[in-house]
């Protein structure tokens, strides 16, 4: 195929993802005001049912405004040679390949965050603490983005230096190698992201003695899981959204409470919830989602080692000297076709392990907890209760609150 052909099919993906995205938007804003399922009538009261409309809609018509700006932004870019711009910037730099790659992806994903930043900003202070979500100081805010940028710089950084190594040194059969630095890396991560990384981000300590504790390990015992390590996170620095997770396996695996969600919930109601981040664990899912992860990875260096030889793929952005790092950028483009069906497989087989999980805690505890618990989180992140069908279908990776009662209940 050649560049142009290539060009244009970059910008048809691009336009027929946002046109797909915006009318998949617009069909959910037209449930906004079904009437709420008879399941989930105590979930919200006159005023906190307003409040979620509200909620919805400036959220819906921020997303419409920073998703169209963000596609004419990567249109002009590609219309008008932004990408060979950058290119030149990086090749005065340097004459090593690996050099004027990192100043190339550096130049691109910093610019493009400072060029987003404003957008987060107003959701952070406007939209979220309009609504009383917002804990988050300013200071945090520059500082989380200052820490990201270390974190991409090293890590990131680091990966794609090694990449482009191997690259240089074994031509096409590259991604083996590749391959397997990612999957050394995804399991790695996996284990030990708890202990390196959360802590550059927050405070988590062990969860204190008391009745909690005694009745979580209760509780573990009896389902026969060996467990060490719960941790209490500050997620209170940031917002009043409640979370709980699981990461790790083996003698790392460990639990994750965040203490707006101990705030919130009732003791009982926590274990429920502890209870279903068991049912992951003990249904395998952990495991399955890190070997899907690292087999798509395999798939996707594959695709991209037909690829990265091919000079038209980095004409096609409009980069002039063929590299790695512009046919990275034009094969990362013309693959997120493939990206949006396997994420959309992902997100269908994470609802099934949703209601799996549910089951597993409404035989092994009680239905009646998790049941409580999910609606008052689903209250306090003034959540759609309404969503349809076909954006159910895309986006969730959970299932949505009625159907997940429902299979409690039944
Ligand atoms: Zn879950």
């Amino acid at each position: 195929m050649t560049h142009t052909t290539l060009f244009y099919s970059i910008i048809a993906i691009l336009v027929i993802e946002f046109i797909i995205e915006t009318t998949l938007d617009y069909l959910n804003s037209k449930r906004y005001k079904d009437p709420i399922p008879q399941d989930l009538e105590d979930v919200y009261d006159v005023t906190e049912y307003q409040k979620s409309q509200d909620y919805k809609k400036i959220n819906y018509k921020f997303g419409l405004f920073t998703s169209s700006f963000s596609l004419i932004l990567t249109l002009c870019f590609l219309l008008f040679g932004g990408f060979e711009w950058i290119d030149t910037i990086a090749r005065a730099v340097s004459d090593n390949n690996i050099i004027i790659a990192m100043v190339y992806f550096g130049c691109i994903m910093i610019g493009s965050d400072i060029i987003t930043t404003p957008f987060s900003y107003y959701k952070t202070f406007v939209i979220e603490e309009k609504f009383g979500f917002n804990k988050m100081t300013k200071t945090t805010f520059f500082i989380d983005k200052l820490k990201g940028y270390a974190m991409m710089a090293t890590i990131g950084g680091g990966l794609l230096a090694l990449i482009i190594w191997f690259f240089e040194w074994a031509g096409t059969g590259f991604w083996i190698y590749a391959w397997a630095l990612v999957a050394v890396f995804t399991l790695f991560m996996n284990l030990f992201y708890s202990r390196l990384i959360v802590p550059l981000f927050n405070k988590q300590k062990p969860l204190e003695e008391g009745s909690l504790k005694n009745k979580i390990e209760g509780y573990a015992k009896k389902v026969g899981f060996e467990i060490k390590n719960i941790f209490v996170i500050d997620g209170s620095k940031r917002s009043t959204k409640a979370n709980a997770y699981f990461s790790g396996f083996g003698k790392e695996k460990r639990i994750t409470l965040y203490d707006t969600l101990i705030n919130d919930l009732e003791e009982d109601e926590i274990v429920a919830v502890l209870a279903h981040e068991v049912g992951h664990y003990k249904r395998n899912h952990i495991i399955f989602n890190l070997v899907i992860s690292i087999l798509m990875t395999g798939f996707t260096l594959f695709l991209l080692s037909l690829f990265i030889n091919n000079p038209e793929v980095s004409k096609a952005i409009g980069v002039t000297q063929p590299s790695f790092h512009a046919a990275l950028i034009g094969f990362g483009l013309l693959y997120s076709p493939i990206s949006e069906v396997t994420g959309l497989i992902m997100n269908y087989l994470s609802r099934k392990f949703e209601y799996q999980a549910d089951d597993f805690a409404k035989y092994t505890f009680a239905a009646k907890p998790l049941i409580s618990s999910l609606k008052k989180l689903s209250k306090n992140s003034l959540s759609n209760l309404t969503p349809h069908p076909a954006y159910v279908f895309m986006h969730y990776s959970h299932p949505p609150l009625i159907a997940r009662v429902k299979n409690l209940k039944a």
